[in-house]
């Protein structure tokens, strides 16, 4: 027997602040939980009109992609009135509040809105913050700019969504209490992005490109990647190389984006086979890998991460909590596309998939 929805046109009862960087979908149905209804009972109590769903295209996003609400001008207007919490407010923590595409005023279209696949990557913010912010054990999506990844009071860093032959791996952090210079990393990366603005976005998107070009084809002696690995999860290392490859290349990403946003010095020219270039030098020292002296182990397109020429160096904060954050995988990510390889057919371990 369907339920008799409540009226809502009162104020919340219970107040429930938007998390910075959540999810759309998530502050509705926190707000909806918090008064025992679902997202749908709550948006038909304020006379919103259902969300029109639009399903994940297997081209476009993966099958593990979220799902965001997006709301037009009228039912953001009814989701501000009914939490009493400004739409300015609103706007400024949820990035993708005002995404919807509005066609006329708030006055001249029915309050509704679309539930579509996200295209920003969304992750699961520090479970430890999320309790004493919310009150509830509840994972909180939150589209977290990198230099956010990592929660230095409790040691924990954000890993993007993964799968593996196609089903969710169900861990969502990795544990940094073991690896303290990822921590360190965390804070000269916010030290380069009060300084150098978006370009240290540019140079650390960049450096993390090559990291990950180099974890891949790492030889046998780098010992320094792997060992991370079985510090931030557990004894299957070569899962979580793949798994939370952005955190044990971290320390070296940010040392390598302090290079390029200062935009080294020496041009970068291409050398003959055997010939050592004074950049690759630079950053074999830097990073303290003698195996990175060896052209052999640079992408050919390597001018290309150091082309951008940083403009001065910025005082300017406003853009970090007004811009989106960066885009860095847009999807789900499959394991075995990053070089793991499990040793027997894991989907056996998790039982045979019901169609
Ligand atoms: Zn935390």
């Amino acid at each position: 027997m369907p339920r008799t929805l409540p009226d809502l046109t009162h104020r919340a009862l219970r107040r429930i602040r938007p998390l910075s960087f959540e999810t759309n979908a998530s502050f509705v149905e926190r707000l909806a939980r918090a008064h025992y209804l679902t997202t749908s009972e709550l948006l038909s109590g304020l006379h919103i009109h259902r969300p029109k769903v639009y399903p994940a295209r297997e081209h476009d996003y993966g099958p593990h992609t979220p799902t965001e609400l997006y709301l037009n001008a009228g039912a953001r207007a009814r989701i501000s009135q009914y939490t009493g919490i400004p739409d300015a407010h609103l706007t400024h923590a949820l990035p993708c509040w005002k995404d919807y595409r509005d066609r006329g005023s708030a006055a001249e279209t029915r309050p509704g809105g679309a539930m579509r696949p996200s295209s920003l990557p969304a992750v699961i913010g520090c479970p430890h913050c999320t309790v004493a912010r919310t009150g509830q054990t509840q994972p909180v999506p939150r589209y977290l700019p990198h230099q956010q990844l990592v929660c230095a009071r409790h040691r924990t860093w954000a890993l993007g969504p993964h799968t593996l032959h196609g089903i969710p791996v169900p861990h969502t952090h990795a544990l940094l209490h073991k690896t303290p210079e990822i921590v360190r990393a965390h804070h000269t990366h916010l030290r380069l992005t009060r300084r150098w603005g978006p370009d240290a976005d540019n140079a650390v998107a960049q450096a993390a490109r090559l990291t990950e070009h180099w974890r891949r084809r790492a030889p046998k002696s780098e010992r320094i990647w792997p060992d991370r690995a079985r510090l931030v999860g557990s004894e299957d290392a070569s899962m979580w190389q793949a798994l939370a490859r952005e955190a044990i290349t971290y320390p070296e990403t940010i040392t390598l984006a302090g290079l390029l946003v200062r935009r080294p010095s020496t041009r970068y020219h291409r050398t003959r086979p055997g010939q050592s270039h004074p950049l690759h030098t630079t950053i074999a020292r830097l990073l303290n890998r003698r195996w990175l002296q060896n052209p052999a182990h640079y992408p050919e397109d390597l001018s290309h991460y150091i082309r951008y020429a940083p403009r001065h160096p910025t005082n300017d904060t406003a853009y970090r909590h007004h811009t989106k954050p960066t885009s860095r995988e847009a999807d789900t990510v499959e394991l075995t596309q990053l070089g793991y390889r499990p040793s027997q057919p894991t989907a056996k371990a998790h039982g045979p998939q019901r169609r």
